[in-house]
């Protein structure tokens, strides 16, 4: 079984790179994809490029022209919940669109011809993450804070406290309270969601989305999120072939 390994973030993807076994390296799509193996498991590797088209483009071919089977998505997020702190993790549970709105032809956020505001993550393959991400933190003996809940997607780098507030007071009053907000996550869970690909995603928080988003997020990926993401994403492949009991 094929497992897709996607990355939005081009640090992370080369930490996993460099522990790939026999690594081969295929264009499609105007993309590079790496095939081989992580601890015996076949994967494949992508990055998933920025926002909710190219993520759903990515997505497809990896299941399309790779034959992915489960996907599995790390990058970096804004928090946006109470509590969620930059250094945290969020498992995601699910995914909404928080700029999508086709009302009053369908209720806010809702996806058209879909009936559904959100797409769930796999519960087996979101245990398996949140499991080891709690295993890779303690491996680099970090104390941060790993969330399971809901993340917001949309076209656009939240980097002002005022929208961060009112994103999240409008999500909450529809029912859908967020932890973080990217710009890819509900793209990759819509498409799993049409393959029937079980799907699960993790975000290291790298700001609070408020007016110095800017500022934290560029030196946080190099320094902190990569290395969050390759030893998450290490004890996840290493707990797929444990035999289940
Ligand atoms: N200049 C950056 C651009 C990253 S865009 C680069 O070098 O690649 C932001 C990325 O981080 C997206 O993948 C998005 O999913 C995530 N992200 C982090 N904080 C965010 C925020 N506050 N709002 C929206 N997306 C955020």
């Amino acid at each position: 079984m094929t497992t897709a390994i996607l990355s939005a973030l081009a640090e992370e993807q080369q930490g996993l790179i460099d522990l790939l076994r026999e690594p081969r390296r295929v264009t499609r799509a105007g993309r590079e994809f790496w095939l081989g193996e992580l601890h015996g498991t076949p994967v494949v590797l992508a990055f998933s490029r920025i926002g909710k088209v190219a993520a759903a483009t990515t997505t497809t071919t990896l299941i399309e022209a790779f034959g992915a089977q489960r996907l599995v998505f790390t990058g970096v997020a804004g928090g946006i919940g109470p509590g969620v702190q930059v250094g945290d993790v969020v498992v995601a549970s699910e995914f909404v669109q928080h700029d999508m709105d086709a009302s009053p032809l369908f209720p806010r956020y809702q996806i058209p011809l879909y009936d559904r505001e959100r797409f769930a993550c796999d519960i087996a393959l979101g245990d398996a993450l949140l499991a080891a991400s709690r295993a890779g933190l303690e491996s680099l003996a970090l104390p941060a804070t790993v969330h399971h809940g809901l993340i917001a997607s949309g076209d656009r780098f939240v980097s002002a406290a005022e929208e961060a507030r009112a994103l999240h007071a409008a999500l909450s009053a529809a029912g859908h309270p967020p932890l973080a907000v990217e710009m890819e996550g509900a793209a990759v869970a819509q498409v799993c969601h049409d393959y029937g690909i079980p799907f699960a995603a993790v975000r290291t928080i790298s700001d609070r989305a408020d007016d110095t988003a800017h500022v934290d997020f560029p030196k946080f990926v190099t320094e902190v999120a990569s290395r969050y993401a390759l030893a998450i994403i290490d004890e996840f492949v290493r707990g797929l072939n444990v035999p289940k009991r």
